[in-house]
């Protein structure tokens, strides 16, 4: 063993996939053929096809596997937590089951740790098919983050290697709201950028609508940024000077005797102050809404069962 009885945790959430076998035998080849020690974790995110019988059979099948059953769809964010709370490794990474994250490049991944790098993040060297649409909802996104909070994750994923204590300080973090890139990139330590080529989805189709998307853009950014808060005053402040000098020019022309008697003016400064008010009202929403979820402090998951290893505890 050229690891020195290290062990790596493969983390694997997987919602609704089929034919996930061969897809676990390629990463467990990759890893012996490295002389990796290995845990793999399988946590289905509350699957409604044949996904558990199929994880079962892979755990009875093989050594090392554990497999995690969620009560219902938490989403993949929660998936990824079950999977690094229940990891013994020395370090963990976690992988897509489709995956469009090429198993063969964790040696090298793996490497990088052994050299003392305690998170190698995997960079997407040219972005999986997508529309038009998504690369300017995403690079708008990215831009906006990383002005307003200085973490960039422009083609970052989820393809992440952590150290052990990487992984402990993301534990700590006592958000029930998480969002793995970022939190993982906020608890600093030595990095590193591997880039790699994402593969094209074989089987199945991406779980991520737009709506989801959007879901998680939202939760990214008030996870990381008071910046729209700040935004919704700004906007207010400007508009309250634009209220201004209306309504001096609206004073001078009643003076000289020229007052207007239409009222357009008068409407769409209704309607923008109106559409800023709401504005401003909806992002503190969201923020509330945040400060709500984390006050009520549910689980981040609710785990229905667990095979392969009696002694996890969350
Ligand atoms: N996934 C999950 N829970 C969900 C949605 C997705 O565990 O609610 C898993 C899914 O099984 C896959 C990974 O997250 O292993 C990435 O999902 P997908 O391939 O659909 O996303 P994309 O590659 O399109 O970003
Ligand atoms: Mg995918």
């Amino acid at each position: 063993m050229n690891s020195g009885g290290k062990v790596l945790s493969v983390v694997i959430p997987i919602y609704n996939e089929v034919n996930i076998e061969p897809n676990i035998t390629r990463v467990m080849e990759v890893l012996s053929n490295a002389k990796i020690k290995y845990e793999i974790i399988l946590v289905d995110d509350g699957s409604r096809n044949n996904a558990w019988g199929e994880i079962s059979d892979i755990v009875d099948k093989y050594e090392g596997i554990i497999g995690i059953a969620f009560s219902r769809n938490f989403g993949k964010e929660s998936a990824l937590c079950a999977g690094l709370d229940a990891a013994t490794g020395d370090c963990a990474i976690c992988l897509d089951s489709d995956m469009q994250f090429p198993p063969e490049v964790i040696p090298d991944m793996y490497k990088l740790w052994e050299e003392g790098y305690e998170v190698v993040e995997g960079v997407k060297k040219k972005r999986q098919k997508e529309s038009l649409m998504y690369k300017l909802c995403a690079g708008t996104f990215y831009s906006f983050l990383k002005k307003s909070s200085n973490i960039d994750l422009r083609n970052s994923s989820d393809f992440r290697l952590l150290d052990r204590a990487a992984i402990d300080a993301w534990k700590e973090m006592p958000e029930k709201q998480t969002f793995f890139r970022g939190m993982s990139s906020w608890v600093g330590f030595k990095r590193y950028q591997y880039e790699f080529e994402v593969a094209d989805r074989i089987e199945g189709e991406s779980k991520w609508s737009f709506k989801r998307l959007i879901g998680l853009a939202v939760d990214a950014v008030t996870s990381y940024t008071a910046a729209p808060l700040y935004a919704a005053s700004i906007f207010g402040i400007i508009f309250f000077v634009f209220a201004v000098v209306m309504g001096i020019q609206t004073l001078y022309m009643y003076v000289l005797g020229k007052a207007q008697s239409g009222f357009t003016t008068v409407i769409l400064l209704l309607l923008f102050i109106g559409a800023v008010i709401l504005l401003g009202l909806g992002v503190i929403g969201i923020y509330i809404k945040k400060i709500y979820e984390e006050v009520k402090g549910r689980p981040r998951y609710i785990i229905s069962r667990v095979i392969g290893k009696k002694d996890i505890n969350k």
